[in-house]
């Protein structure tokens, strides 16, 4: 198995890196973002509690996306490993995370933490242009990332392997920099 979490403030560039990374090391790729938009798309119950969230660009309750990884860790795509990509988010999360994987007996092998200036990162946020994408919601966005997802940094800092890659360049380019990091981990 190998097991990886992405750490990184919205836009930085998860999501390009975590597709690169999920063909080449044939691992999941859970994407707790992608999962609520698609019980907004859905209807559910969780995907309009969500909503209400998102659209401000506030975290959606621990409880529920706690709930929601549990579940989908178990899945069968998981065997080879696991890339987590948008959770943990808070400390809370960080902490449940430990004891999900404790019982499966599944430990992370290395945590990616990716950074780019806000300067870029507004900048192609406003390109992407998803829902969630407009100036005040991704201040926001930025904001919760400093307060509350960086602190997760710091929990695995002396537990796990942080590789601290920038993200400036063409995907290809910062995909090189981190492949290299990961084979030396994975040997
Ligand atoms: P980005 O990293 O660009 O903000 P995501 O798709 O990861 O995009 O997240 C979009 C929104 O989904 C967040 O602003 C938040 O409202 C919600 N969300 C995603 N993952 C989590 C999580 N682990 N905990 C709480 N809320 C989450």
């Amino acid at each position: 198995m190998f097991n990886i979490i992405f750490i990184g403030a919205p836009g930085v560039g998860k999501g390009t890196q975590s597709a690169f990374i999920e063909k080449d090391y044939s691992i999941a790729h859970i994407a707790t973002g992608d999962m609520l938009r698609k019980n907004i798309e859905d209807g559910t119950e969780l995907g309009k509690t969500a909503k209400s969230y998102m659209d401000k660009g506030e975290l959606v309750p621990d409880s529920l996306v706690i709930d929601m990884l549990n579940e989908r860790i178990q899945k069968d795509d998981c065997k080879n490993g696991f890339m987590l990509d948008g959770f943990p988010r808070t400390m809370e999360q960080a902490k449940e995370l430990d004891k999900i994987l404790a019982k499966l007996n599944h430990k992370i092998d290395a945590i990616i933490d990716i950074y780019a200036s806000d300067e870029i990162i507004i900048k192609r946020l406003l390109n992407r242009g998803r829902a969630d994408d407009n100036e005040e919601t991704i201040k926001n966005r930025i904001k919760v990332f400093e307060s509350q997802s960086k602190p997760v940094l710091d929990f695995y800092k002396d537990k796990v392997k942080i590789i601290k890659i920038e993200s400036v360049g063409t995907p290809e380019e910062v995909y090189a920099k981190i492949k290299k990091e990961l084979d030396l981990i994975k040997k």
